[in-house]
C-alpha cells in the first residue's frame, strides 16, 4: 500500500511541520476546505510514537469537517497536533514555530485551542499568525454556548422520543458536570426537569446539587439510573461493548465528544430502542461560536446559530426513521452529501 492509502487518501493535505531549535514536531490535517478553510483546534499530547499523533489528527481532523459540515457552516474541516507533553515540553518559542506553521498554510487551517492548548497559547500563537480564533481578544470560552446548543438539542430530542419537546418533568441523568455539563444542568432546571447529576469530582457535584436541587449518584452508577434522557458531558466514551445492554434511558444526548466507542454501537442502541444524539452534532456550539469570531464576534448571532442545532438533530432523526439508519449514520450522510456538494 502506497504512503498515500496508507494516509487515507481523502485528506487534501496533511503536512509534517518540524523546528529543531524549538522542539516543534506537528502534523496538520487537512481534511476538507471544499466549504471554507479548515477550523479546528490544536492538541498538544505526549504521543507514545508518530504514528499515533498522526492516527488522531487524522480522524479528529475528519470529525471536524463533519461536525461543520452538520452544523452548516462554511468551513471545511481539519485538526492539528503537537508531539509533546503539555505540562513539561511546552514553552512559548514552540507555540511561535506553531504559528509560523500554521501561518504558511496561508489561511486554509485556522487553529483554536483542543487538550493541552490553552487561550494563553492561542494569545502566543497569534504573535506569527492571523489564522487563529479563540484569543483572549476574541469569542473566550465557548462552553456556555456548547451548553445552550445541548439544551436546545434536547428539546429536539424530547420531541421525537416522547411527542413533547418539554423538558419539564423529565428526569435527566447528566454524566460530568464540568463547563458544559453544569450549564445545561442550570439550563434544565429552570426548565422544570428533574435532575440526578454525576461527577468524578463529587465535591463538585455535590456543590451543584446544593446550588440548584438535584440527586447525586456515583460516578460508575451514573449510566445505569433508570431516567428519560442520560446525558453525557464527561470525558470518554460511555458506549462501550461492556455498557452497551446496560442503559435503562430512553435517549442519550450530551455534549461529550466520542461517545460511541465504535461507530458500529450506534446500531445496538437503535436496536434497545434507544434515540442517539450523534454527539458532534449536538456538541457544535463550541465550533460555532468560535466560528462567529470569523466574521466580527457576536455573542447573541452565536447563541441563535447554536439554537439551530435543535433543528438539524429533527432533520437526522426524521431521515434516520424513513431510511431505516441510525441518526448516527444519517448525520454521517448529511455531512458528507454537504462537503460532496461544495467540492
Ligand atoms: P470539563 O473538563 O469542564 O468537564 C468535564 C467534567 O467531567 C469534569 O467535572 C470531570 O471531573 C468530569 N468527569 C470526567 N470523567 C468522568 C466520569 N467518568 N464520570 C463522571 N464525571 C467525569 O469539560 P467540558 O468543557 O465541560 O467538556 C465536557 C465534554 O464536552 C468533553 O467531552 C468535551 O470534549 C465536550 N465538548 C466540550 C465543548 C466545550 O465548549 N467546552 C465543546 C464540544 C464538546
Amino acid at each position: 500500500m502506497g504512503v498515500f492509502d496508507r494516509l487515507g487518501a481523502e485528506y487534501e493535505q496533511i503536512v509534517f511541520g518540524h523546528d529543531p531549535d524549538a522542539g516543534l514536531r506537528t502534523i496538520i490535517a487537512v481534511y476538507s476546505t471544499a466549504r471554507g478553510p479548515a477550523l479546528g483546534g490544536t492538541r498538544m499530547w505526549a504521543y507514545p510514537n508518530e504514528d499515533d499523533a498522526l492516527a488522531d489528527a487524522l480522524r479528529l481532523g475528519k470529525a471536524m469537517a463533519y461536525k461543520a459540515a452538520c452544523a452548516d457552516l462554511p468551513l471545511g474541516g481539519g485538526k492539528a497536533v503537537i508531539i509533546g507533553d503539555a505540562r513539561r515540553d511546552k514553552t512559548d518559542a514552540l507555540m511561535r514555530a506553531y504559528g509560523r506553521q500554521v501561518e504558511r498554510l496561508g489561511g486554509r487551517y485556522i487553529t483554536t485551542a483542543d487538550v493541552g492548548t490553552t487561550v494563553k497559547d492561542l494569545d502566543v500563537i497569534a504573535e506569527t499568525t492571523r489564522y487563529v480564533t479563540g484569543t483572549s481578544g476574541g469569542s473566550g470560552d465557548p462552553s456556555p454556548v456548547t451548553a445552550h446548543g445541548v439544551w436546545h438539542g434536547l428539546r429536539a430530542v424530547a420531541e421525537t422520543a416522547f411527542g413533547d419537546a418539554a423538558l419539564t418533568g423529565r428526569h435527566v441523568v447528566i454524566q460530568g458536570v464540568g463547563k458544559v455539563g453544569s450549564g445545561v444542568a442550570r439550563m434544565l432546571k429552570q426548565e422544570g426537569a428533574r435532575l440526578t447529576i454525576a461527577d468524578i469530582d463529587a465535591e463538585a457535584a455535590r456543590a451543584l446539587a446544593d446550588e440548584i436541587g438535584a440527586d447525586v449518584v456515583g460516578a460508575a452508577e451514573a449510566l445505569e439510573v433508570p431516567c428519560d434522557v442520560l446525558c453525557p458531558c464527561a470525558l470518554g466514551p460511555v458506549v462501550t461493548d461492556k455498557t452497551i445492554g446496560s442503559f435503562k434511558c430512553a435517549a442519550i444526548a450530551g455534549a461529550a465528544n466520542n461517545q460511541l466507542e465504535q461507530p458500529a454501537l450506534a446500531r445496538g442502541l437503535a436496536e434497545d430502542g434507544i434515540l442517539y444524539a450523534p454527539d458532534y452534532v449536538i456538541n457544535a456550539g463550541g465550533l460555532i461560536n468560535v466560528a462567529d469570531e470569523l466574521h466580527g464576534y457576536d455573542a447573541a448571532r452565536a447563541r441563535r446559530k447554536a439554537e439551530s442545532i435543535a433543528d438539524t438533530l429533527r432533520e437526522i432523526f426524521r431521515s434516520a426513521e424513513s431510511e431505516g439508519i441510525t441518526p448516527s449514520e444519517a448525520a454521517d450522510r448529511l455531512a458528507e452529501s454537504r462537503i460532496a456538494a461544495a467540492g
